[in-house]
């Protein structure tokens, strides 16, 4: 059957409804619970790094009720940060790169870290994925943050033709409208992991199905 040109307005919309029954991307589902400083966004993200959302989550919400800001942050031992987040992949190394972050920006940046790519990508552990997700965030600035889910929809779709998560972000940065660059990490992780699934994705009843190329997709229910 011949698939219709890609409409990323109509896609949005379908995304939006298909994404309605299932759990929040984890870093939108903080900010909407007030966990939306920069700070925040950014400790948030380094958790979830090679963790799974529902674990990572957990973790953030128990570091963040003992401590939130930079100050209060630099304040424990990062044994005791480690301590708040046990079952987080790399949580020893974790806890002690969140400290130094904590320092850094309790002393160099009166407490409040600024919404300065640059500034953030420069801590430890910290990448474009987790800069431009807490850019886009808590600063509100136009940022694609392209994870594993990002990379694989955008390409099953034919929308980009990209390697790697990374080369996917400057392909998006290219064809993407602006409006799109923070929603579309929002929408496609979690329709990443419950419909266009790495296994078997579910091509049946996808709302993007009349234009989506399937590139690579060999077998789908
Ligand atoms: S049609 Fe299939 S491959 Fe394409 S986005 Fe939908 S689930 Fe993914």
């Amino acid at each position: 059957m011949d698939k219709l040109p890609f409409d990323i307005d109509a896609a949005m919309v379908g995304l939006r409804e298909a994404v309605r029954p299932f759990p929040k991307a984890a870093m939108f589902e903080l900010r909407d619970d007030g966990y939306g400083s920069p700070f925040e966004q950014l400790v948030a993200c380094m958790l979830s790094v090679r963790t799974r959302d529902e674990t990572s989550l957990v973790a953030a919400r128990r570091l963040f009720t003992v401590a939130r800001t930079p100050t209060a942050m630099a304040a424990l031992e990062s044994a005791a940060i480690d301590a708040l987040i046990p079952d987080v992949t790399f949580h020893e190394r974790k806890a002690v790169q969140i400290r130094e972050i904590a320092i850094t920006v309790r002393d160099t940046y009166g407490n409040d870290l600024p919404c300065d790519g640059e500034v953030m990508r420069s801590f430890p552990g910290i990448g474009p994925k987790c800069a431009n997700l807490a850019l886009g965030i808590a600063c509100n600035q136009k940022r694609i943050s392209v994870d594993i889910h990002v990379h694989r929809v955008t390409n099953r779709w034919g929308y980009v033709r990209a390697k790697t998560p990374e080369a996917t972000m400057v392909a998006l940065e290219a064809v993407l409208p602006e409006r799109y660059w923070v929603e579309i990490n929002e929408r496609l992780v979690p329709f990443g992991k419950h419909v266009c699934r790495g296994d078997r994705p579910r091509c049946s009843t996808c709302p993007v199905l009349d234009m989506c190329q399937q590139v690579d997709v060999t077998s789908h229910r």
